[in-house]
């Protein structure tokens, strides 16, 4: 593994410090983020503008952050699933979603995940460690390198609980709304958390500049600490009160809530009730995900029927609340089951 710094992960002012270690004009840095971060060229002999002594400097100082793509599925539906291969050999999973002439994409913000969540195959392996912001960026690059195109949103929901990773995410989040760089409006970047509530009030202080995602998925605490075990530690009254501050705080019109439905334990419509009471004066959007079961899963998809009433319950009560099926529903549609499945057939391979 390199010991060299990422450049694809440096912000602004560190650019201007490496022209300064170069010993060329800190204005350099400018061209630098405009050809990286708004081009996505990461070839310095590619920027006429640099000034060779730069040029010289950076090819033994730093390094571009390219991971191997071990695997890509593509869905009937456009939708890409790929596993990238970190510089130390550590899998993880980023989802392209060709949606209304806009690429989106779904990053993973750790390997494994320590959050634990019942229905999440990602949970299963727990966590292995961080990524850093370059590993994290190094997944928006290679979109682009892929599909030819840049990607217009981005959604921190993939393996991984982004708040988990703080300081990582945050410097992502930063980077990739830089107005000088790949300036992504921060309504088009959604940071979705399992509700780690200490951390929804750092990212309301620091004003990080992206919408927020809640992943509920149940309505009372013992349901969810049973599904969610972060819940007994960080339970519903006290998350409440943290998306309604960043509501209020955070200069944001609304909060994205995510209600994953798990046939016969949360889908009820007692459930979708007492979800209103919940969100009662909260401006927030509702998206219901229909659960997917895969291998070795104890809950169970839900009934059509259950789905469309837990909707129009919501929609009754004047939320917009929005059914999403999994995109590449004939892929490994699950978080964290490609890397599954790509690990058990190396197994395979090896014994
Ligand atoms: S759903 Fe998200 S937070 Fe929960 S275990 Fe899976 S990756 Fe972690």
């Amino acid at each position: 593994m390199t010991s060299k710094p990422y450049i694809t992960g440096m912000n602004h002012s560190a650019l201007v410090a490496l022209c300064q270690d170069a010993g060329v004009k800190p204005i350099h840095a400018d061209t630098l983020n405009a050809y990286i971060f708004r081009r996505g060229i990461t070839d310095w002999y590619a920027m006429p503008e640099l000034p060779q002594a730069l040029r010289d400097y950076l090819d033994v100082s730093v390094d571009v952050l390219t991971p191997d793509v071990v695997a890509n599925q593509h869905a009937e539906d456009g939708t890409q699933k790929m596993l990238l291969r970190m510089p130390d050999g550590k899998d993880i999973e980023s989802v392209l979603i060709p949606a209304a002439g806009r690429l989106t994409q779904c990053v993973s913000t750790q390997v494994g995940c320590a959050i634990g969540c019942e229905f999440c195959l990602t949970a299963t392996a727990g966590l292995t460690r961080n990524l850093s912001t370059a590993e994290i960026m190094s997944q928006v690059f290679t979109a682009r390198h892929i599909m030819g195109e840049p990607v217009r949103n981005v959604v921190l929901m993939g393996m991984g609980e982004p708040l988990h990773n703080y300081d990582a995410v945050a410097d992502f989040v930063r980077l990739i709304t830089d107005p000088q760089g790949m300036a992504l409006s921060p309504r088009r970047v959604t940071l979705s958390t399992a509700g780690l509530v200490p951390a929804i009030y750092r990212l309301i202080e620091d004003k990080l500049p992206c919408s927020l995602a809640v992943s509920l998925n149940a309505t009372t605490d013992a349901i969810r600490s049973d599904i969610m075990p972060i819940n007994q530690k960080y339970p519903l009254a006290d998350l409440l009160e943290a998306m309604r501050c960043y509501v209020q705080q955070h200069g944001r019109k609304r909060i994205l809530i995510e209600y994953v439905l798990l046939g016969g334990v949360n889908d009820s419509l007692d459930d979708a009730k007492r979800l209103v009471t919940l969100l009662d004066g909260l401006a927030s959007t509702v998206n219901l995900l229909p659960f997917n079961a895969f291998e070795g899963s104890k809950f169970q998809r839900p009934e059509r029927s259950h789905v469309e009433a837990f909707r129009a319950e919501l929609s009754k009560a004047g939320f917009v609340a929005v059914v999403r099926e999994s995109r590449g529903r004939d892929i490994s549609a699950a978080c964290g089951q490609l890397k599954t499945e790509v690990t058990a057939r190396r197994r395979q391979k090896v014994s």
